[in-house]
């Protein structure tokens, strides 16, 4: 009989080799820590990024701002920066802690990206972006725009009148599908976007209200994506989720600004003070280049973990295995199927995968369960509301607090500096989510405890 090769070995022959694939492979709840990440100064110009592109998508998106401001006046308080709060969560430290033996001494912070304005994702950050710096390159290539001009006259007629012949089409399970959807058309960009299954229908409803065609496969994600990409001509910008470095650099510009609400909430980053960051992961794009960008601002001082649902650990495969895109979950029979909107990617980005490899300190999977559960008690404890998805970051304290989490930080770390350490969950998405469908969540979180 011919047994299936995944790269050079077989599934059993991988999971003989690293047992964590074993039990990623068996769904359980895992807790891995990359040996290849790399102390020391990291290489930030590699594989196509520079810190300079992430400064140039920094200043565009401020070239934006006042467009952004105009075009969706809930943005005006912030002058047309697209941003969420960060904050502090003592009454969920307590719980992790407690319930869920997460080693945390120091503090606890949530990054709310699930309130992030327009799209109310992380995909509000790389997504949005791509679609601007498009526009920009199209409007700047007719002539009609120069660098210098204030972007709110992108909302004039003879912009849209443009726009409106130029097509743009992404991929998506639903929230980058969000994103690009409600930022082409405002530009008024020909916009398709191309679902996969597990897309929520409101989703669709909404991007359909807004003029975007959308078209839906009863496939997952890649497949998805592989169709877009297949039926984009050569005059359609598509939006390459799995590779673009422009989605990327978006995503990046997010440590800038964090880096910039620490400082203001006067909480020390530095050896002394090391920064724990925990990033729900799908594609690998937003996680990759939120990763990317704080380990260029905060060097050493950061730790980044990805966190995955055990239905659809992607990344994790990739990067164990070192096989990175040429690996799927259903390699190791892995179905892919989880209520983590965003999530459910069955093969990582090549390219981000190469780039974490020695970047990203470690990772994290967590059940559907657990996800629900943990939708719950943020509502109740601090009353805040996110999507399954955005919650999973929550797993990583108690990885940490996990025999070899604790060995981890153990030979890194002295007692005071544990103690001194910040710990932040980035919630990635929620508050497009329709009140009835949260409902369902909170309670679906409640029948598990
Ligand atoms: C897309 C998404 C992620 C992960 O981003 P990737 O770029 O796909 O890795 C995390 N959370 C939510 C809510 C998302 O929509």
């Amino acid at each position: 009989m011919e047994t299936k090769l995944i790269g050079s070995k077989t599934a059993e022959q991988w999971e003989k080799e690293f047992p964590v694939l074993a039990e990623t492979a068996a769904l359980r709840e895992v807790f891995w820590i990359n040996p290849r990440y790399k102390k020391g100064n990291v290489e930030l110009n590699c594989f196509g990024v520079s810190p300079a592109d992430m400064d140039d998508a920094s200043q565009r998106l401020d070239r934006f701002a006042p467009f952004i401001a105009k075009a969706f006046p809930e943005t005006a308080k912030d002058k047309g920066i697209i941003e969420s709060p960060l904050k502090e969560i003592p009454k969920m430290l307590e719980f992790l802690q407690k319930e869920k033996g997460a080693d945390i001494h120091g503090r606890l912070l949530i990054k709310l990206d699930s309130q992030l304005p327009i799209s109310g994702s992380i995909k509000a950050r790389g997504g949005i972006y791509e679609v601007l710096a498009h526009a920009e390159k199209l409007a700047l290539e007719k002539g009609m725009l120069k660098e210098s001009d204030s972007y709110d006259v992108l909302l004039e007629d003879s912009f849209h009148d443009f726009f409106s012949t130029r097509e743009l089409a992404v991929g998506s399970t639903g929230n980058l599908g969000l994103s690009i959807g409600i930022m082409g058309a405002k530009l008024g960009l020909k916009t398709t976007v191309h679902m996969s299954a597990d897309a929520r229908q409101w989703k669709k409803d909404l991007l359909r209200s807004k003029g975007v065609t959308v078209v839906e496969y009863e496939a997952d994600y890649s497949k998805a994506v592989e169709e877009g990409r297949k039926l984009a001509g050569p005059a359609c910008h598509f939006v390459d989720d799995e590779n673009s470095k422009t989605l990327f650099l978006g995503y990046s510009v997010a440590a800038l600004r964090l880096q910039k609400q620490l400082e203001a909430m006067k909480i020390p980053v530095d050896t002394e003070h090391p920064l724990f960051v925990y990033l729900p992961c799908g594609v690998g794009g937003g996680p990759g280049g939120v990763t990317y960008g704080i380990k260029r601002v905060f060097g050493n001082a950061a730790h980044c973990f990805f966190a995955e649902p055990t239905h659809a650990p992607c990344m994790l495969l990739g990067l164990v295995t070192g096989l990175q895109d040429k690996v799927s979950v259903g390699d190791f029979c892995i179905d892919n199927k989880t209520c983590a909107d965003g999530l459910a990617v069955g093969r990582p980005s090549s390219f981000v995968g190469k780039v974490m490899d020695t970047f990203l300190s470690g990772e994290v999977t967590v059940s559907d369960e657990q996800m629900y559960r943990l939708v719950y008690k943020l509502a109740d404890l601090e009353d805040l509301w996110v999507e399954p998805s955005a919650t999973a970051g929550f797993m990583g304290p108690p990885g940490l607090g996990s025999k070899a989490g604790k060995a981890w930080l153990e030979e890194r770390f002295s007692a005071s500096e544990i103690n001194n350490a910040t710990h932040l969950v980035w919630a990635t998405g929620g508050s497009m989510v329709p009140a009835g469908e949260m409902q369902k969540y909170y309670e679906t979180g409640k029948s598990y405890i």
